[in-house]
Formats: C-alpha cells, structure tokens, sequence
C-alpha cells in the first residue's frame, strides 16, 4: 500500500500521522511505502523559477542556495530578522515560481480562487480536473512512477488541514484516472472532523472508496485480514523520514501522547463539538517511546502534539526527563503556580509552552468553561518565566461573550504580563457547526461551503467580526508592551519555530 501526505502543510517536520501508520504497519510486517509528498512538491516548485522580473524575486532566487542552508544549519535562527528575511525571500521564490494560476502557494498554505476546500462540489472538480493544480507536473511523474514501480493495491492519502484537501483531491483523482481499479482511502483529521458531523452524507462516492474517521492504523490493519486491537498503541517509525530535509535547523520529532482532549469543555473548541473521544498513552509508555525514538532520530526538539498535555504526562516527563529538549501545549493547570513544578519542567527540558489563555477577563473564560482562573494564570505566567521556560500565549477574541469592554480586559491583562510573555498568537472566534453555542445564536447556513467547520453568526452582543479586528489594529496590535512580542512571531512557521528563539 502506499500512504501519501498531500500538498500544502507546514514543512518543519515529519507528519506525525504517517509515523504512527509506518510504526503499526512495520509492526506487523506490512509492505507499504510512505510519501510525504508535501515536502516533494515544496522542493519541486523552488526548483521551478518563475518570471523574476522584479529585484525581490531576483534576490530570493540569487540566494536560494544560501536561504536553504543557513535555515537548515541554524545559522540564520541566530538572529530573528536575519531569520525573517531568509524565511519571506524563501516564501517568495515559492509563490513567484512556476506555474501560476488564480491562487497562490506560499511556504505552509495553498489557497486557489477557482476552487473551495470546504465545497464537496469544488474538490470533486479538482479530482476531475487533476492537471490544473499547481503541483501536477511534480505528482503526476511522481505518482506515474510509484505506480509502475510499487504497484499497490491500496492508496490512502492523510489530509489534516484544508490547504491539503485540494491537493489531496486532485492526486486522488489522478489516480483514478490512471488506475481505476485501486482502492483509494482518505484519513486524517480533517476528515475526521467531516465524519463527525451529524447527518453527514458521503459526496464522494465514486471517486474515494473509504473515509476513515480517527486513527487510520486499525483500519489499515484491517484491510491486511488483521484483526486490530484498538487500544493498542503502536509507537512511530520515524526511518523513513530521518533523512528528508525539513526546513527546521536539525530532525523534529512530533509525538502525539494523546488524542482528543482530557479536559474537552471548552464551549468554542472543535474537539468539544465534534465529541471526539480522549484516547491518552500511558504515560510511562510515552517516556519509553521517547526514550527509544530519541536516539534513533538524534532531534534537536521534541514537538508533543497532544491538543493539552495532562498534568499526569507532565509529572512523568519531570521524573523522567527526556534526553532532548521539547515543547508542547498545555492548560494553566494547578501545577504551574507551583515554581518548584515550573523548575522541574524546565530540568525536564522544556524549552517552550503553548498556552491556551483565549481572554483576560473571567466572565468570559467561565462562560466558554475554559476552567482557568486569571489570578492563577498570572502566578503561572511568572513561575514560568523565573524558571526559564517560554511561554508561547493564545488569546481568542470576538466570543459569544466578549465585548469591546471585556476584550480591552484582556489587552490589559497582556500588557500587565508582557514580560511573562515570550509569543502570542492573536485570533478571532469562528463558531463551531455543532458547538453547543451555535443552538442558541442566530446563525446563517453553511456560508462557505457543504463542508465547512464553521457557521457564520450574529453576535449576541453587537461584538462583530469587523469591529474585533478594528480593536486588534488600532488598540491591541499597537500597544507599546505588546507589539514588541508580535514582532518576535517567527513569519510563516510561528509555534514550530518558535522555540529555537527561546
Ligand atoms: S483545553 Fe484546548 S483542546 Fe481541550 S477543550 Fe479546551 S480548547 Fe479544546
């Protein structure tokens, strides 16, 4: 079988999803061969220079080479606007390279103005018309000769975000076409979250023969007259991937110690919404499978996946530290008022938190039953940074209960722990399809599309969208404490990046 890991995501690091299916397949002796055919296609089009008629797309071309090498060494993370200039001549010579089209490419998103991700109609066109993506010169030579060479009787592809559903599509598509036999299956987490949707009806009947909902590994194996335990928890197999040039300065391991979310309450929050179950690894299992994957890929950081890492992991990872540093996302728990926890994490080797704040005021953060309390997140704020661990702080604005009073709260809140706070990530509330919030707001159908995640709403409050992102230009993104951290964003790759400025 061949699995396949689509075009357009973040290029840092290997897809964790294709680890995990290589780690059960090589298990059990399976021959399949994977494809992380994103990295590919990022590589095949800075390998196809388009028009370079202006100084900018000369220069990125010019120093290519260059721009390549030092984000690969590290070198250029030394400094940040060494590193934010090598990072947006790199995006350049992608989105000025060829061919073009009603679209554009950039280094971690495709967006196409012909075709909707969030439209059945629209995919279904894209798979029927596979030589109008930007990336068939690179997957039509490719897949022609996998085909030939490999002959397989199975092709599954991982689509996780919507810049690859398009993509994902229109390989599918191709395939058909070339060999109308083959079974074609599509996973990963977008997918997931089309199955769950109650009522869902399958539009692609015809062109994909199976969508898999949750871990595609149970069902691979079922496909091979094995009779998979669903509990079983099979560690990735990262081989296949050790020598592939992400754009990282050295290996990224991600590692997912859960699915699902152990503390799933948050009204906003898609994985609340589309009720997906918490399937958490042991966590002596997980420090086994670190402890084995570590040296086996020498990774310059560990990227813990998990949606929240629990507090029972946490406790684990600082008896056990792991012998490389790591980062990942968490709640304000309890435990990070404790300085002496925070110093343990950090001995650990936690280099970086991502921490989910979403807003500055407590009447809000209790009404989307975020479980934090502001005075805590405060301490935890401080403990973290006297323990030398960065905090990397996501707010959310625009929610059913914010308003410009409550949002400036949070501004205020920011601007109090600016120097607690290493990055923000500033974003605007999109109402989940089946959150339980969207029973009670006055919403409009499916404005984007049949499969869109998101319904449009009008806000209880009078709090729209426009004037939200009037208060993040003129007031939050221009405040003297906190646009200094917004200027420390690493541009396209954000959070993956991030804690290689820490
Ligand atoms: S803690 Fe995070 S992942 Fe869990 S329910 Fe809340 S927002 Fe979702």
């Amino acid at each position: 079988m061949l699995i396949i890991y689509p075009p357009v995501a973040k290029p840092s690091e290997p897809p964790a999803g294709l680890a995990k299916l290589a780690g059960a397949l090589n298990y059990h002796h399976i021959r399949h061969q994977i494809l992380d055919a994103n990295l590919e296609a990022l590589y095949h089009r800075i390998n196809s220079p388009g028009d370079s008629s202006d100084r900018w797309t000369r220069r990125a071309t010019a120093h290519l080479a260059s721009n390549l090498a030092t984000l690969l060494n590290g070198e250029t993370f030394t400094n940040l606007d060494c590193y934010k200039r090598t990072v947006m001549d790199l995006n350049r010579v992608v989105q000025t390279a060829r061919p073009q089209f009603d679209g554009t490419v950039t280094l971690v998103n495709y967006i196409d103005h012909r075709f909707s991700p969030v439209q059945s109609a629209d995919l279904i066109l894209a798979a029927e018309n596979p030589e109008q993506n930007p990336f068939f010169e690179y997957f039509s030579s490719r897949l022609d000769g996998l085909l030939q060479e490999r002959q397989p009787s199975l092709i599954g592809f991982s689509l996780n975000y919507l810049s690859q559903a398009l993509c994902g599509f229109a390989m599918a598509g191709y395939i058909r076409k070339k060999a109308p036999g083959l079974k074609i299956i599509l996973g990963g987490g977008l997918v997931t979250s089309w199955l769950s949707a109650p009522g869902w009806r399958n539009p692609f009947s015809g062109l994909i023969d199976e969508l898999i909902s949750g871990p595609g590994e149970y069902f691979l194996l079922s496909t091979q007259g094995l009779k998979p335990i669903e509990e079983r928890n099979y560690r990735p197999d990262y081989k296949v991937f050790s020598d592939l040039r992400y754009l990282s300065p050295g290996f990224i391991l991600p590692y997912s110690a859960s699915s699902g979310c152990y503390w799933n309450r948050c009204a906003f929050c898609p994985e609340f919404a589309e009720g997906n179950r918490y399937r958490p690894i042991p966590p002596h299992k997980v420090i086994g499978d670190l402890e084995a994957l570590i040296p086996e890929t020498n990774p310059v950081l560990v990227h813990l996946l998990d949606n929240a890492l629990s507090p029972a992991l946490l406790r684990q990872l600082c008896r056990h530290p792991i012998p490389a540093p790591w980062y990942g996302f968490t709640r304000f728990i309890e435990e990070l008022t404790d300085l002496d926890f925070c110093l343990a994490l950090k001995d650990s080797g936690c280099r970086m938190l991502k921490l989910g704040l979403e807003s500055g005021d407590q009447t809000v953060l209790d009404s989307m039953g975020k479980g934090i309390n502001l005075d805590k997140a405060s301490v935890a704020l401080q403990n973290l940074k006297k323990a030398g661990v960065a905090t990397y702080v996501y707010v959310l604005f625009g929610t059913p209960a914010e308003d410009h009073f409550r949002a400036g709260q949070t501004l205020d809140f920011i601007a109090l722990h600016h120097r607690a706070i290493g990055f923000l990530n500033l974003a605007i509330f999109n109402l989940p399809v089946y959150s339980p919030d969207s029973r009670n707001m006055e919403t409009e159908d499916f404005y984007e599309g049949d499969l869109s995640l998101y319904r449009q709403f009008r806000h209880p409050l009078g709090w729209q969208r426009k004037k939200v992102r009037q208060f993040l230009d003129r007031e939050l993104k221009r405040h003297p404490a906190i646009a200094p951290i917004l200027r420390l964003n690493p541009p396209f790759f954000t959070s993956n990046h991030a804690p290689f400025f820490c």
